[in-house]
């Protein structure tokens, strides 16, 4: 058996030192600070993780520039956190568990139509086309777990210079290794996936020549244009 044409490239992100980590799948939290939940007029302790994914080939890197997506006239950027996973499992029994998958960390923008999300949630429908749209997953380069400490980091985003987020990492109602646990009672969890750990408050709309800055603590960076 052979394919009948060249399959895709795989996409990758850039490790902090050298290398390409293989994206496998794009994972995302939704409502996972208290702050952005009540600003999207939610309830912040009303209910578990909401999960949804982007596709792999969603990811793009480092200092590109992004078209402004198509079908949208409200492209919103979420900046976030973002772990990369070395190891997999399901069911995972306990928080050293989900911490022994991590391979390391990023900065990156869940870019959202929230123009889409609106008629979706509205409609009871699938978030699709508001978040799993192309180039959707921009990510800075990945630092390896035991090269960094984000126990008291913050997350900076900024558009054109001007701060639009700014919050401590420990403000998530769910903390990274609560993501993981409840992502593998979901799926069962494979090394190259992703997982985007949600947004504070503070996300808006952005517009064609806007600069994207989000910095995670002194190692993590992303910086992106949109075209
Ligand atoms: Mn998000």
């Amino acid at each position: 058996m052979s394919f009948v044409f060249e399959p895709p490239s795989r996409p990758g992100v850039a490790v902090d030192g050298g290398g390409v980590f293989p994206v496998r799948r794009v994972f995302c939290i939704g409502r996972n600070y208290a702050d952005h939940v009540r600003e999207m007029g939610g309830d912040p302790k009303s209910s578990a993780p909401v999960f949804f994914t982007k596709p792999a080939d969603a990811v793009v890197g480092e200092g590109e520039t992004i078209p402004y997506a198509q079908a949208t006239t409200n492209l919103h950027f979420e900046g976030e956190l973002v772990v990369a996973l070395g190891g997999g499992g399901k069911d995972l029994a306990s928080e050293d568990a989900a911490a022994a998958l991590i391979y390391g960390y990023a900065a990156g923008c869940d870019l959202t139509r929230r123009d889409h999300q609106a008629r979706a949630k509205e409609a009871g429908g699938p978030w699709d086309t508001a978040k799993a749209f192309d180039h959707s997953a921009p990510i800075g380069a990945i630092v390896k777990a035991d090269e960094i400490d984000l126990s008291s980091a913050r997350l900076k985003s900024s558009v054109n210079d001007e701060t639009r987020q700014d919050v401590m990492l420990d403000q998530m109602i769910w903390p990274v290794p609560e993501i993981i646990i409840a992502l593998s009672e979901q799926f069962e969890l494979k090394p190259g996936d992703l997982v985007f750990t949600g947004t504070p408050e503070g996300v808006g709309p952005l517009a064609p020549g806007d600069r994207i800055e989000i910095a995670i603590g002194d190692r993590l960076g992303l910086n992106f244009k949109i075209g």
